[in-house]
């Protein structure tokens, strides 16, 4: 089932999140409708804040669903490593409209838990490795705005305080 995308300036995206401690079947459920909602979005990557829950789990798929075998769901995940770096545009389901140049590691080694409990290590380059920190810091509380500085973090807060007094947020 589709769940509702938590915008920009709710508290839920800026709290960080709780580890999960049993992979209940609602957990399951949780990982399949966020699955569903990231494709439908369309996004490549959906962290629980974003469906409005405080939890250590994020879904992702840098080919968009064209490739089956790189949709990704990870429980509990934390860094191994991060190195290089990078600068590209990048964009937000929770904050839709607004892309921007962030910069990010170029090469992001997570560890932590596949769906069916096993633990898995991935290795991220490129898209991935900016993906991967990207949904990071939603468990951490961070958005990408969060990591601008000056005009152009001004300019998107700006932009969203006017569409969020004509209701258009
Ligand atoms: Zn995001």
């Amino acid at each position: 089932m589709r769940r509702p995308i938590v915008k920009y300036g709710s508290r839920i995206l800026q709290r960080a999140t709780e580890p999960v401690d049993a992979i209940t079947p609602e957990i399951q459920t949780l990982i399949d409708d966020m699955i569903e909602t990231m494709y439908a979005a369309p996004g490549i990557g959906l962290a629980a804040p974003q469906v409005g829950v405080g939890l250590r789990i994020f879904v992702a798929d840098v080919s968009a669903g064209r490739n089956p075998a790189e949709l990704l769901a990870f429980i509990n995940p934390a860094f191994v490593a991060r190195d290089g770096s990078q600068r590209e545009d990048e964009g937000c389901l929770s904050v839709p409209g607004f892309n921007t140049s962030v910069g990010r590691s170029s090469r992001v080694v997570l560890r932590g838990l596949a769906r069916d409990g096993t633990e898995q290590v991935i290795e991220g380059a490129g898209l991935l490795a900016r993906c991967f920190e990207h949904e990071m810091d939603h468990l951490d509380g961070t958005l990408f705005v969060d990591r601008l500085r000056g005009l152009q973090k001004d300019l998107i807060v700006r932009k969203i305080k006017k569409l969020s007094k004509s209701g258009k947020w």
